[in-house]
Parts: structure tokens; C-alpha cells; sequence
């Protein structure tokens, strides 16, 4: 199966002119850049990730692709090439390796990416789609989650919580927005939120060294959070707070640059959310007195949403 598949790949995969060598040899070959190189790499597994029975198998092919465009842009980057490793399982593997190509190819055409390589092989196990991605970013352009300093804004991209209703498998990555806030302010820490508002920015935080104080009423609740919350008996600030899977950008900045950024751009849709404080851990703005909030999201050594503390 893997030769004939391998001529459809590199038929369908367009090439960027830094991709000297993609698909067809033994290993990829690019061109270097001045640019610091950017490397992530997430896998989604069939029964853990998505589920094969509900989701058409497009759907997760494009999803690998998504999260991954997610990481380069919580590092201020733009995604360039990407390995992919198709595992699975023996029965029908031709046809759901192409049923899982038709997002791939989907999600990288949207991002500009190139499918550089990968490697496919069948197995008596369930499917997983793992994708290596490439990347690059100005070495003075560069986010990560430990530069937050105390008084920085923290300023959330977009609306959180009830991704599980179906948006999860469609993943926005923010990419649209990196290279704004690149031209426009100076972003001292960033990180995207896969696993829960509060717990990314709890890990924001804890890399910073720093802690949160946040304005509860400002965290912008997404539509489906509402919905998911009249059946799950769950608030839907509690969706917001501890829901995975939305893969907005969670920024801190200087509050000059915030300031001026909800002025210059308000229609990104930009909420600030809260500063960062000295005082480790998250906690609620109060007049009186101080509210320290647990942070919860989606753990990876188990399957259901615990609390972590
Ligand atoms: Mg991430």
C-alpha cells in the first residue's frame, strides 16, 4: 500500500520553494533560515482523542494538523512543514488513510504548510495520527510561557469553554493573529489553551514564576458553554474555567501595550482577563478580600477532567 499511496501524496502536496526535498526520499531536506526553528509534535488516538464511530475520519486528520498550528502559534511563529505518522489498523488501512489525508491536506492548505514526510504502518490497533510540525520565528520575536511579569496584563484571544459540543474537532488555531500582535505590542508571555483556561494559565504562571489575579466577570463564555451548561449541571463559568480544546491564546503584555492594543485594534475581539501578580497561584479580584481559585482542565494521564491543584 505504502508506494502506490506515497505517488497520491506527492501528487496532492503543494511545496514551499524552502522545501528542497519533501516527500519520496528517506528524509526531508529545508532550506535554513536566519530564523529560529520551530519544532512540536502532538498525536491524537483513536478512542482517546476522537471517536472513529462518531467523527469522520477527515475530521480528525484535520484536527491533527490544527493542534499543532496551535503550539507554533502560542510561540509567535508561523508553521512551515510537517511530518506526519499514520498508525493503523490493518482492515480498510488504504481507505482511511486517504479519508484521514482529505483533512490533513485540508488544514494544510488553509496554514501553508507542506507535508514534508512522515511514515504510515498498519498495526491490529486503533488509529493514531501523530504530526510532527515545523516552524519559525524571529529569535527576538520569540513567545514562551516564562517571561509574564508581575503588572502584565493578561489579555485572552477569544471565548472559552464547551469546545466538546463540536468545535473541538475544528479547531481555530489563532495564527491570524500572531503577526498583529507581533507589528503591534510586545507580548512577554503566551500560551494556548488545550487542556483548560485556568489550568494553561496555571502553567503560565508557574513557568513565569508569578501568579494571576483575575477579573472573574470579564472571561468571555462561549455560546456553547451556555449550551453545554443547561444539561451538563456544570455553570457555564465552570465550562469556561476548566473546558480543554479551545485553542484561543492566552498573552500577557505590559498594561501600556494592552491598553493600546484594546484601543488601536478592538475589533480582534481581545478581552483582558486579569494581571499578573507577584503572589503565586490564581486568585479573584475582590475589594475586600482575596479568593484563591483552583485551577482544573484535562489531565493526559487519564481520560475524564480532574482537578489539579
Ligand atoms: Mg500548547
Amino acid at each position: 500500500m505504502e508506494l502506490s499511496f506515497i505517488a497520491y501524496l506527492r501528487g496532492r502536496c503543494r511545496s514551499l520553494p524552502s522545501i528542497h526535498l519533501g516527500i519520496g526520499d528517506d528524509a526531508a531536506a529545508i532550506e535554513p533560515t536566519e530564523m529560529l526553528q520551530l519544532s512540536c509534535t502532538d498525536q491524537i488516538i483513536d478512542g482517546v482523542d476522537f471517536m472513529s464511530s462518531e467523527t469522520p475520519l477527515s475530521e480528525a486528520g484535520y484536527k491533527s494538523i490544527a493542534i499543532n498550528v496551535s503550539d507554533i502559534a502560542a510561540m509567535g511563529g508561523m508553521p512551515k512543514a510537517a511530518l506526519v505518522t499514520l498508525t493503523l489498523p490493518r482492515e480498510n488501512s488504504t481507505k482511511i488513510a486517504g479519508e484521514v489525508y482529505e483533512g490533513i491536506l485540508e488544514a494544510a492548505e488553509k496554514y501553508n504548510i507542506t507535508i514534508a514526510g512522515g511514515d504510515i504502518s498498519t498495526y491490529d490497533g486503533p488509529l493514531a495520527v501523530n504530526v510532527c510540525l515545523l516552524g519559525e520565528v524571529a529569535k527576538e520575536q520569540l513567545w514562551r510561557r516564562s517571561g509574564a511579569k508581575e503588572g502584565d496584563a493578561i489579555v485572552l484571544t477569544g471565548p472559552v469553554g464547551g469546545s466538546l459540543s463540536g468545535r473541538h474537532l475544528r479547531p481555530q488555531p489563532r495564527l491570524d493573529l500572531v503577526q498583529i500582535l507581533q507589528d503591534v505590542v510586545k507580548v512577554n508571555a503566551a500560551i494556548d489553551i488545550s487542556d483548560g483556561l485556568s489550568l494553561d494559565l496555571d502553567r503560565l504562571c508557574a513557568s513565569s514564576g508569578c501568579g494571576a489575579e483575575l477579573n472573574i466577570d470579564s472571561i468571555p463564555i462561549h455560546p456553547d458553554a451556555l449550551l453545554m451548561a443547561k444539561e451538563s449541571g456544570r455553570s457555564p463559568f465552570q465550562h469556561a474555567w476548566s473546558d480543554g480544546e479551545d485553542f484561543e491564546l492566552i498573552l500577557t503584555m505590559s498594561q501600556h501595550d494592552a491598553d493600546r492594543l484594546s484601543q488601536s485594534h478592538s475589533d480582534l475581539g481581545l478581552t483582558q482577563i486579569g494581571n499578573m501578580v507577584g503572589r503565586t497561584g490564581l486568585w479573584k479580584k475582590n475589594d475586600r478580600k482575596l479568593e484563591r481559585l483552583p485551577p482544573q482542565g484535562y489531565t493526559h494521564n487519564s481520560n475524564t477532567t480532574d482537578v489539579v491543584n
